[in-house]
């Protein structure tokens, strides 16, 4: 059953679009299960009902023609109950119904299961038996568990229907992600693809055909000359049969037939990479539906091949390609590099397939004041290249090919947003106090060179965390010492004489290295931060050195360690700074020695707070990755991005903990995680006594806004309130109630009114 499962999903997952899909599946269905009928209902989004889309068994007359409204007939009653209905003798049920386009009176036997994806009902999926006799158990698990697998691919074939559609009539499209960095961008798609994926090259049209073909022969001898040099190379060290696989590829290449293949869809207008990924995909699949098992094994060198001439073609294309004003970086997993590829003033906003609001890459699309939409699962982000859309980050909607009413809708939007962003110009100047002059202070947090300016801008007291393996990120090796100095001195010279935290390199997690990959499992349980550098302590003591070394003559260097889980760590990691600094010292460097912090952003330094607030200067907590480990949520995953909230009463608890034990020990305490940067967390924190609060420069304006129209008082009985909440929606709408009823409650995001695609 399993191969069988297997098999199934592989071949829809191949499928064109969604009616050949339908059509694999009730084909495929009924000769695994042998049954009589197999078919398949799907909701239409308009009516709500059910209709048959595909059978094999039934009348093909009754295709489209059959409806059912939920709860009616027992396709209706299959999705309301979300669970499978099993009948010996359907008719005898009495929510049977009989449409006699379907010719079903033949039937007894019926088992349908409902298809679900994101918690919503898609369809149904049905079989049914001449005979009177109940599906067996294995059955029933059979259709339930391919139920599961093809909702993902239903969903996706169906918004791919749509946007097929949608290239005809020019209609909207609409599509749903998280909201990931606040605002509107009304733009351009440009798709990131990666380089040697044949699965994901982008759709698109050629625009000079002869360029494409040329393109096409320049790709295809440097791939050969490439694989000659490599086999050439290799000749000592490979046997007769591994040197024959050189050759294989080489004749491959020289295969006419593929050429020909390939070059007759360019000449139908595909690009070269697209025509290219299809005839080379046509043949993997080919190869691995073959029955002998070496041929099987041979699709994958075929994939291989063409990943390799793919990835010469995209090189040769990205050197000639031009980014559009108004850019929306398109891709199925976004990463931080990807952003330092287009310039500021012409990227307008960021789409991810993976990845939720709590990535890195949106983390950094907030601080550049990019918005952006993630975990975008159903978007056939290949296939919509240079098409016009509208990213809504308030929202985490997508608006492919707008018509002029959104566009108006939207483009008022923006103008609100910059209205909103000029009447908070003047805070800057401003302290960050309350309304009965409690102070405190608004750092930010930075790691790209465009935050500097922005921050100062907005009147930054100081940076809470610079992090510093953003410029790391951007490279493709390690940054030598002295690159480092000249990086940090930067930051540390641009915000003089006020201080800049330092984060020692935090990479692991969703934070990979091109260079310096780490392949684990479980990424985030793994290998990060402090964990990578104290078992290297090359790259750490060269990054101390560095910042120390930038430090000189400024003095206002703060250095801080990310991911402690112990006091070990501490003390092993002071040892290393106290030995560079010693270093430098005796090199001649008249540099003050920096206070040394770390973060609280595991769940054990919470419980051992006391302990290494006693062996620091200073601490700060990350609550991105606290409520990561405290609510058990990996934050870069949009499937659970729902449970992930840093304002869930766990979490509360555990930042209170810290701020006490810290003052217990007259250790500061600040708060760098992005929950610091929202208004009604800030108004929280300085309610605990969080001495900083650290974010983004994008929302330090609202942040102090709102702190400068309350009085701590207040705030100290809207803690006691909040403490007494039980679930994070409750608090959640106890702070936005707060702001309203200040009269602020536009800071969150400007007052927009419901557009007529979001009925
Ligand atoms: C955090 O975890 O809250 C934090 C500020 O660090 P990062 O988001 O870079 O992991
Ligand atoms: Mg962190």
């Amino acid at each position: 059953m399993l191969g069988s499962l297997r098999s199934i999903v592989q071949q829809v997952n191949t499928a064109r679009d969604l009616p050949s899909a339908l059509d694999i599946i009730v084909r495929r269905v009924r000769d695994v299960m042998q049954t009589r009928v197999c078919s398949v209902y799907l909701r239409d989004k308009h009516s709500g009902n059910y209709v048959l889309m595909a059978t094999q068994g039934l009348n093909q007359d009754a295709v489209g023609q059959v409806h059912m409204a939920p709860g009616e007939g027992l396709v209706g009653n299959v999705a309301t109950r979300e669970e499978p209905i099993n009948l010996e003798h359907a008719e005898a049920h009495p929510a049977f119904q009989y449409f006699p386009a379907t010719g079903e009176e033949r039937f007894s036997a019926f088992l349908g299961t409902p298809i679900i994806h994101h918690r919503s009902v898609l369809g149904v999926l049905v079989v049914q038996q001449a005979e009177r006799r109940r599906f067996d158990e294995g059955e029933e698990a059979f259709l339930v568990t391919l139920s599961a697998q093809l909702a993902g691919v239903i969903a996706h074939a169906e918004a791919t229907g749509a946007l097929a559609t949608m290239g005809q009539q020019r209609n909207e499209a609409k599509f749903s992600g998280l909201a990931a960095s606040p605002g509107i961008a009304i733009g351009r798609a440009h798709i990131v693809a990666p380089p040697a994926n044949l699965a994901t090259v982008p759709f698109a049209c050629a625009m000079d055909v002869d360029a494409e073909l040329a393109l096409f022969q320049q790709a295809l001898s440097a791939a050969r000359s490439e694989i000659r040099e490599v086999g050439e190379r290799l000749k000592g060290e490979l046997n007769k049969e591994e040197r024959a696989l050189f050759d294989a590829y080489i004749s491959m290449l020289d295969d006419s037939s593929i050429a020909v293949e390939v070059c007759e869809r360019i000449r139908q207008k595909l690009t070269a990479s697209r025509a290219w990924a299809e005839v080379m995909l046509e043949h993997v699949r080919r190869f691995e539906a073959m029955s002998d098992s070496y041929f099987r094994d041979r699709a994958a060198d075929v994939r291989d091949l063409g990943a390799r001439v793919l990835m010469h073609l995209r090189q040769q294309e990205q050197s000639q390609r031009d980014y559009p004003n108004n850019t929306i970086l398109i891709g199925e997993e976004l990463t931080a590099s990807v952003l330092a590829d287009v310039p500021r003033e012409k990227l307008a906003g960021l789409v991810s397939v993976k990845g939720s609001g709590n990535s890195h890459v949106a983390i950094l699309a907030r601080a550049m004041g990019v918005p952006a939409v993630m975990g975008a699962q159903d978007l056939p982000w290949e296939q919509i290249d240079g098409v016009d859309m509208i990213v809504d980050g308030y929202r985490g909607s997508l608006h492919l090919q707008p018509g002029p009413e959104l566009r108006r809708h939207y483009e008022a939007i923006v103008a609100e947003e910059r209205e909103l962003a000029r009447n908070l110009d003047h805070l800057a100047q401003l302290p960050g106090e309350t309304a009965d002059g409690h102070r405190i202070r608004l750092w930010v947090n930075t790691g790209l060179m465009a935050d500097v300016v922005r921050s100062l801008e907005r009147g930054a007291e100081g940076v809470g965390l610079y992090r510093t393996e953003v410029p790391f990120l951007l490279r493709d090796r390690f940054p030598s010492e002295e690159e480092q100095r000249e990086i940090y001195r930067e930051q540390l010279e641009a915000f003089a004489p006020r201080p800049v935290t330092m984060r020692t390199l935090d990479i692991g997690g969703d934070k990979a290295l091109t260079y310096f990959p780490i392949e684990e499992t479980n990424p985030f349980l793994g290998w990060r931060g402090i964990r990578v550098t104290l078992d290297h302590p090359e790259i750490f003591l060269g990054q101390v050195r560095a910042m120390m070394k930038a430090s000189l003559g400024l003095d206002n260097l703060r250095i801080m360690l990310p991911m402690v889980t112990g006091v070990s760590e501490v003390e092993a990691a002071r040892k290393l700074v106290d030995r560079a600094y010693d270093e430098l010292l005796d090199e001649g460097y008249a540099i003050k020695r920096p206070p040394l912090g770390i973060m609280i952003e595991v769940p054990s330094a919470v419980y051992q707070c006391r302990e290494l607030s006693k062996r620091v200067d200073f601490m700060s907590v990350g609550s991105n990755d606290l409520t990561q480990y405290l609510l058990a949520v990996d934050r870069n995953n949009s499937r659970v991005a729902s449970i992930y909230h840093s304002l869930h009463p766990s979490v509360l608890q555990a930042l209170l903990q810290v701020v006490t034990a810290c003052h217990e020990t007259s250790t500061k305490v600040g708060i760098c995680g992005e929950v610091a940067g929202s208004p009604g967390g800030a108004l929280l924190l300085v309610a605990m006594g969080y001495d900083v609060l650290s974010m983004n420069a994008t929302n330090l304006p609202r942040v102090k806004a709102a702190l400068r129209e309350v009085n701590k008082s207040d705030l100290d009985r809207l803690l006691q309130q909040v403490l007494k909440m039980e679930s994070p929606e409750q608090i959640e709408e106890k702070l936005q109630g707060y702001l309203q009823d200040l009269g602020i409650g536009g800071l969150m995001q400007p007052q927009q009114t419901e557009t007529s695609s979001d009925s």
